[in-house]
C-alpha cells in the first residue's frame, strides 16, 4: 500500500515538473523578442522535412520501372533466343524429310538401273550402270548418316529449347506479379506525394513570400533537395568542445555563429554552401 502511494506521489512529482518544464519552454519562446526567426526557421525545417519526404517518394517509384523494364529485356532475349532455337529445329526437321524423300528417289533409280542393266547391249553399259547404283546407294547411306546425326542435334536442342523455355515462363510470372506491385506501389505513392505536396503548398503559405523564394532556389540548385541543413557535432575534444559543422557542406561553424544558431536569434547562411542552417535536432532533444 505504502509502495503504491510513493510510486503515485513520484508520478505526480514527475508530472508536475513536466508540466513546469514546458511552461518555462513557453515563457523563454514568448520572451524572446526574436520569436518570430524561431517560428520562421521552425517553418522552413518543417518544410523541408516534407519536401525531402516527396523527394524520397519519387527516388523510390524512379528505380522500380527499371525493374521491370530490365525484366522485360530479359524476356524479349528469351524469346528471341527460343524462336531461334526453334528455327534451327525446323531446319534439321526440313532436312531429315529432304532425306528421306532423296533416299526414296536414289531407291527408285537403282530399280531403274538395275533393270536397265538386264538389257545392256555391253560390258560398258553395264559398268556404267553400275557406277550409277554405286554411287545411288552412297547418297542413301549418306542421308542415313546425316538423318542419324540430324536427330541427336534435335534432342540437343530440344533440351536447351524446354531450359530456356522454363525460363522463359518463370521470367514472364516475375514479370506479371512486378508490374502489379508496381502499379499497386505507384498508385499508393502517388496518394502520398499528392498528400505532401498539398501539405508543403500549406507550410509555403505560413512563411514569408522572399524566404519561400530562398528556399526554392537553394533547392533547385541542391543535388539532394536539401535548403535546410542541420548543424552536425564531431567527437568531444579533451576540452570538452566539439566542433560543429554544416550538415550541408560539412564545413566548420564558427563557435559564435554556432551560438546564433543555437539560440535562432538570426537566419544564419552557411558561408560555404548558402544553406540554412538551424540547430541539430538529436542535440535538442538532449
Ligand atoms: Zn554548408
Amino acid at each position: 500500500m505504502s509502495a503504491t502511494s510513493t510510486k503515485e506521489t513520484k508520478a505526480s512529482k514527475k508530472t508536475t515538473t513536466a508540466k513546469k518544464s514546458t511552461s518555462t519552454a513557453k515563457k523563454k519562446v514568448s520572451a524572446t523578442k526574436d520569436s518570430s526567426i524561431e517560428e520562421k526557421l521552425d517553418g522552413l525545417f518543417n518544410l523541408q522535412k516534407i519536401d525531402s519526404e516527396i523527394d524520397r517518394i519519387r527516388i523510390i517509384r524512379g528505380e522500380l520501372p527499371i525493374e521491370v523494364e530490365d525484366l522485360e529485356d530479359e524476356i524479349v532475349g528469351l524469346e528471341t533466343r527460343t524462336g531461334k532455337i526453334q528455327t534451327e529445329i525446323d531446319e534439321i526437321d526440313q532436312d531429315i524429310s529432304n532425306r528421306k524423300i532423296g533416299s526414296k528417289e536414289s531407291d527408285a533409280a537403282i530399280l531403274k538401273y538395275k533393270e536397265r542393266q538386264n538389257n545392256v547391249r555391253n560390258n560398258r553399259e553395264f559398268e556404267s550402270l553400275s557406277k550409277e547404283i554405286e554411287f545411288q546407294e552412297l547418297e542413301i547411306k549418306l542421308n542415313e548418316k546425316r538423318t542419324k546425326e540430324g536427330k541427336i542435334k534435335i534432342d540437343n536442342k530440344k533440351e536447351i529449347l524446354a531450359e530456356a523455355t522454363d525460363r522463359l515462363n518463370l521470367k514472364k510470372a516475375d514479370l506479371t506479379t512486378k508490374k502489379a506491385e508496381l502499379d499497386s506501389i505507384i498508385s499508393a505513392t502517388q496518394k502520398d506525394e499528392n498528400k505532401l505536396l498539398k501539405a508543403s503548398k500549406e507550410a509555403k503559405k505560413n512563411i514569408e513570400e522572399r524566404l519561400v523564394l530562398a528556399y526554392n532556389r537553394l533547392r533547385d540548385n541542391s543535388k539532394n533537395g536539401l535548403a535546410v541543413v542541420e548543424l552536425i557535432y564531431g567527437n568531444k575534444r579533451n576540452t570538452g568542445h566539439r566542433d560543429a559543422s554544416c550538415g550541408g557542406c560539412f564545413n566548420k561553424i564558427p563557435p559564435q555563429r554556432e551560438l546564433d544558431i543555437v539560440t535562432k536569434k538570426k537566419i544564419i547562411i552557411c558561408e560555404h554552401c548558402g544553406k540554412i542552417l538551424i540547430p541539430s535536432q538529436e542535440e535538442l532533444e538532449d
